[in-house]
C-alpha cells in the first residue's frame, strides 16, 4: 500500500509558513507502516490542484490533502478533489448544526459563507472538527482512498489522531517502528566508521546515523507485522550499540533529549546544580529548564556578561580579568569557584567564551569558547573552537557544556574515563 501527501496553500509556496503538517503526516505514515513515495505542495488553484491531485491519485492507493478546506472562496480542496473523482457534494446537516454551535459559543452568528464547509462529497465519511470549523473528508472509490484535512495543526492533528490514524491502522498490514540510541561527546564519522557493518547492511532494520549540535543520534528502523515484532528487530541492535559505545550513549529512549539525562543524572546522583554564563547569556540553564522537575535541583543561574557583574557577583578580582581577559582559562575556574563560594552547588558550570562577530583577534578568535565544570570541588576546564556566526557558536557551547556536565558527573562517580573526541 503506498500513499502521497498533497499540502494546499499558496502561503506554503511563498514561505510564508513552515509546512510542519508534512513533518507531523510523514512520522504517522512511516509509524503506521505506509510507504509515503511523494509530497507536493500546491497554490490556491483549481487547475494545478486537479492535476496534482489526479497525478497522485492515479499512481498511489492514498492520498491526504492538507489545508484548503476553509470558508472562502479560494479554499479549493474539497470542491476540486469532487470534480476530479466526479462525486457530487451534498449539504451534511450535522456539520452545519456544529458550525453554528461553534458561533454560538462565541455568542455570534455563523455567517453564510461558512454554510460551504457543511457541503462534503456524496457518501463519504465525514470527520467533524472538534476544533474548528472545517470538517475533514474520508472518500473511498475505486479500491482508493482520499482523505482531506483542515490546514491549521491544531484542528489537523487532532483529527488525525482520533478519527484517522485507527482507520488507516485497519487496513495496514505492517507497522514501522523507529528507536533512537542517542551520544554525545564523539563524532559522527567516528560513530559511522564503527557502525559501518550494520549501516550498509541494507536490510530490515536500517541503521542510519544523524549529526546534532555536540550529539550523534543512531536510528533503527524495523517493518514488521506488529509493534511486538518489529521491537524483536530492533532489541539486538540495541544491545549491540551499547557493547560498542558505553558511557557515550546518554539515553536509548527517542523522547529523552541530552537536558533530561543530564538532570536525571542529578536527581539519580542527589546533585544540585548551578550555572554561570557570560557568552550565552542563561541559554544552559534555560536548556535545563526545558526540563520538568528541574527544580529539585537547580540552585542560582548567574549571567555575569560584563566583567563589572563577574567582580561585583562573582568576586572575581580585577587584576585577574586584566591579566588574562574574560575570555579564559583562568576566568572561566573563578567563573566555577566564585560560584561555588556563594551557593554551594554541588555541581557548577561556567562558560566564557567569544561568540562574535567583533572582538576576536590572533591569539583569541572568534568562536573560542572556556566551558568548566565542577563537581563537588573537582574542576575541569576545556577550552573549544566553535565555527559559525554569534547564534551558532552560542548553541554549540551551550550542547558542549551540558555534554561536559555529564561527562565529569560520569567520571566523578564511576571513573568512566571517556575519551572526548570533539
Ligand atoms: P481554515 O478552515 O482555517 O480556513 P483550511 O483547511 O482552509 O483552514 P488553509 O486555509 O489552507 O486551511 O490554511 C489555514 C492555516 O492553516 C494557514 O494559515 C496555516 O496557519 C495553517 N496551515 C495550512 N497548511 C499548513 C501546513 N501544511 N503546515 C502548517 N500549517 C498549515
Amino acid at each position: 500500500m503506498t500513499a502521497e501527501l498533497i499540502f494546499v496553500g499558496t502561503e506554503l509556496l511563498l514561505g510564508n509558513i513552515l509546512n510542519t503538517n508534512a513533518k507531523y503526516l510523514s512520522e504517522q505514515f512511516a509509524s503506521l507502516g505506509i510507504d509515503c513515495y511523494y509530497q507536493t505542495v500546491v497554490g490556491d488553484n483549481a487547475g494545478r490542484l486537479k492535476e496534482t491531485f489526479l497525478n497522485a491519485w492515479n499512481r498511489s492507493d492514498i492520498v491526504i490533502l492538507s489545508g484548503g478546506l476553509g470558508p472562502t472562496e479560494d479554499d479549493l480542496t474539497k470542491e476540486t478533489v469532487s470534480e476530479a473523482l466526479d462525486i457530487p457534494l451534498v449539504f451534511d446537516s450535522e456539520a452545519m448544526n456544529r458550525i453554528r454551535e461553534l458561533f454560538a459559543k462565541r455568542s455570534e452568528e455563523a455567517p453564510a459563507s461558512n454554510e460551504k464547509q457543511a457541503y462534503v462529497p456524496k457518501g463519504c465519511k465525514v470527520l467533524y472538527n472538534e476544533n474548528g470549523t472545517a470538517p475533514g473528508v474520508i472518500i473511498e472509490k475505486n479500491d482508493k482512498i482520499a482523505i482531506l484535512l483542515p490546514g491549521p495543526e491544531r484542528e489537523l492533528v487532532p483529527m488525525f489522531e482520533e478519527s484517522v490514524k485507527g482507520y488507516l491502522k485497519d487496513i495496514s498490514d505492517s507497522v514501522i517502528v523507529s528507536r533512537c540510541v542517542k551520544m554525545c561527546g564523539i563524532s559522527e564519522s567516528i560513530v559511522g566508521e564503527k557502525i559501518k557493518d550494520l549501516t550498509q547492511n541494507g536490510g530490515n532494520p536500517t541503521v542510519a546515523t544523524y549529526a546534532g549540535c555536540g550529539e550523534v543520534h543512531i536510528r533503527i528502523t524495523a517493518k514488521a507485522a506488529t509493534e511486538k515484532d518489529a521491537g524483536k528487530l530492533i532489541k539486538p541492535i540495541v544491545r549491540e550499540l551499547k557493547n560498542r559505545f558505553g558511557a557515550y550513549i546518554y539515553t536509548t529512549d527517542n523522547d529523552v533529549t541530552l537536558e533530561k539525562a543530564v538532570v536525571d543524572l542529578l536527581l539519580a546522583n542527589h546533585l544540585t546544580v548551578s550555572t554561570v554564563e557570560s557568552c550565552t547569556g542563561g541559554l544552559v540553564a534555560g536548556r535545563l529548564i526545558n526540563v520538568p522537575g528541574v527544580s529539585e535541583v537547580l540552585k542560582l543561574c548567574y549571567v555575569t556578561y560584563s566583567n563589572k557583574a563577574k567582580r561585583k557577583l562573582l568576586g572575581i578580582k580585577k587584576g585577574v580579568l586584566e591579566k588574562h581577559t574574560a575570555v579564559s582559562r583562568e576566568v572561566c575556574e573563578e567563573m566555577l569557584k566564585g560560584a561555588m563560594l556563594i551557593n554551594k552547588a554541588d555541581v557548577v558550570v561556567s562558560v566564557t567564551g567569544l561568540a562574535g562577530p567583533d572582538g576576536g583577534t590572533e591569539e583569541k578568535p572568534v568562536g573560542l569558547v572556556y566551558l568548566g565544570c565542577s563537581v563537588k570541588g573537582k574542576i575541569t576546564v576545556e577550552k573549544h573552537y566553535f565555527s559559525g556566526n554569534r547564534a551558532k557558536i552560542r548553541e554549540s557551547a551551550v550542547a558542549y557544556s551540558l555534554i561536559l556536565l555529564r561527562r565529569c558527573i560520569l567520571e566523578y562517580f564511576s571513573e568512566v574515563e571517556l575519551n572526548f573526541i570533539p
